[in-house]
């Protein structure tokens, strides 16, 4: 099968969550399946200065964007067996951030994207490449069905080809002003309710969900929630009237990427017939970071984005009573200013104790999995969640909130105990995340219960493996719907 994956992130190339790891290691368990698959992705500044070798392309194309056309250049690498396509425009990506800035996001992204998506479709034609399916990533890519049934709908060169769009999280919505599709040169009949209008504005990822032939998210548990009005972030009805074709995939894990016994970022390597080598790296990691080495207690971790999906209130709410514990805690988080600034007020609570880095910084992230006890996910709503994931393969127990992708892939003692990976806890409240971790400090004195649960977590197969299959099938059902 031709595949083609556009997505604005795919790592290594440029990252600011799990779906850059998912849109990077995807494609490669499809090669391996033995498919043709390629992938395009934005050409941001940090990739352009990210040291890669990206060959330069002659072919370009030409995008009207507010009534200027844009020049689109191509460069192209390949990743273990899968050509990669950047699309370049000075004007719209070079630029620091991918979205936008830490005081907010990018007054043209609309325009942006639009030019994306415009040009993701110019260059197959360019390319003379015809994916069989398309499959999309997000809102950034939310346009493209929508202009695959609209202004190219009878053009023979695209008309056989399936959709299919992943929800990675319903919180980014793409909207914007319903002016931007005059910039982007799309009619006005596309802003009604039945199209891209939500409540006065246009959202890119509405057009996604009305016009792919399947749609998806990351974890069965958040594809059932999305569909409820208290978890559908207002779009709950949109999808509902696709129900039939909404399904969920739990994202498989790049178990060569994540491998604590090669990883090179790790002062020691280990596995789980080694658990000697996770000791060296929390004193490793204690160590660096300022924290007491002969410290009994567990070192409680979080990697994360700062972001209030993330569950940071509770934390904070239950940062005082958690440092009544006898725990250390370490945090690495970038994002947005108000959680950064109040976890560098916490931070002064606890020298010596707590360690907050605010950053994005790969190789710590992964000496903190590596180091830590405890992984610390309490979050609102989560599709699949990678953090978890990594925490069990690196030998640390994931503390997490049972909702979306959490509920799928941790489970508590208390609930299963032939299952038991970790600890779950319900209610969104200090409260409740305080009790789940006095269940796993308890535990925690039990050191041999307490190797029994991560070397279950670190024996479990989280790869691409199953996952890709269950894509494969998904790329046909949308190729099916374009033969009718
Ligand atoms: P999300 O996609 O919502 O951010 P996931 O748990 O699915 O959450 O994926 C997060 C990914 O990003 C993981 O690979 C995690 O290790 C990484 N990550 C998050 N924040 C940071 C950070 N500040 N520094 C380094 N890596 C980070």
């Amino acid at each position: 099968m031709k595949i083609l994956l556009v997505s604005p992130e795919v790592a290594p190339y440029a990252k600011t969550g799990g779906l850059a790891d998912v849109a990077g290691s995807l494609p490669q368990a499809l090669r391996r399946l033995g498919h043709d698959v390629r992938v395009m992705l934005p050409c941001f500044q940090s990739i352009q200065r990210g040291g890669f070798a990206l060959r330069k392309s002659r072919k370009s194309v030409e995008i009207p964007v507010a009534g200027q056309e844009r020049k689109g250049l191509l460069r192209q690498t390949t990743l273990e067996g899968v050509t990669v396509y950047f699309i370049e425009n000075q004007e719209f990506f070079d630029r620091e951030g991918l979205y936008g800035t830490p005081a907010g996001d990018y007054a043209d992204n609309a325009e942006r994207f639009g030019f994306f998506c415009r040009a993701v479709l110019a260059f197959l034609r360019r390319l003379d490449f015809r994916p069989d399916v398309i499959h999309l990533n997000d809102w950034q890519t939310g346009l493209i069905p929508v202009l695959l049934r609209t202004e190219l709908r009878n053009d023979p060169f695209y008309a056989s080809m399936g959709t299919l769009l992943t929800i990675h999280n319903l919180g980014y919505q793409g909207l914007f002003p319903a002016t931007v599709l005059e910039s982007l040169d799309l009619p006005p009949s596309l802003f009604t309710m039945e199209a891209l209008e939500y409540y006065g504005q246009i959202s890119f990822l509405k057009g996604g969900i009305v016009y792919a032939d399947k749609i998806n998210t990351v974890s069965p548990t958040y594809r059932d929630e999305i569909l409820t009005p208290a978890m559908g972030i207002g779009f709950d009805g949109i999808l509902r009237a696709r129900q039939q074709d909404v399904s969920g995939i739990l994202n498989g894990l790049d178990s060569k990427q994540w491998d604590p016994s090669i990883d090179t970022a790790l002062p020691t390597n280990y596995s789980a017939a080694n658990l000697q080598g996770k000791k060296s790296n929390k004193r490793a990691l204690q160590k660096s970071l300022g924290l007491d080495t002969q410290a009994k207690g567990p070192l409680v971790a979080m990697v994360t984005r700062l972001d209030t999906q993330k569950g940071l209130d509770i934390v904070e709410g239950a940062w005082q009573d958690m440092l009544q514990r006898d725990l250390q805690f370490v945090l690495l988080g970038s994002g947005e200013k108000v959680h950064t600034d109040r976890f560098a007020r916490l931070q002064k609570d606890a020298p010596g104790r707590s360690y907050i880095h605010l950053g994005f910084d790969d190789g710590l992230a992964r000496r903190i999995y590596a180091g830590s006890d405890l992984f610390l996910m309490p979050s609102l709503y989560e599709p699949c969640g990678l953090g978890q994931l990594i925490a069990l393969r690196y030998g640390s127990l994931p503390l997490v909130r049972r909702t979306g992708g959490l509920a799928d892939t941790v489970h508590d003692p208390a609930d299963d105990p032939q299952r038991a990976n970790g600890f779950v806890f319900d209610e969104p409240t200090p409260a409740a995340l305080l009790a789940a971790l006095d269940r796993a400090l308890a535990l925690y004195g039990d050191r041999r219960s307490w190797l029994r649960l991560v070397k279950r977590g670190m024996a479990q197969d989280f790869s691409w493996t199953r996952s890709a299959q269950d894509y494969l099938q998904l790329y046909h059902r949308a190729q099916e719907t374009r033969h009718g």
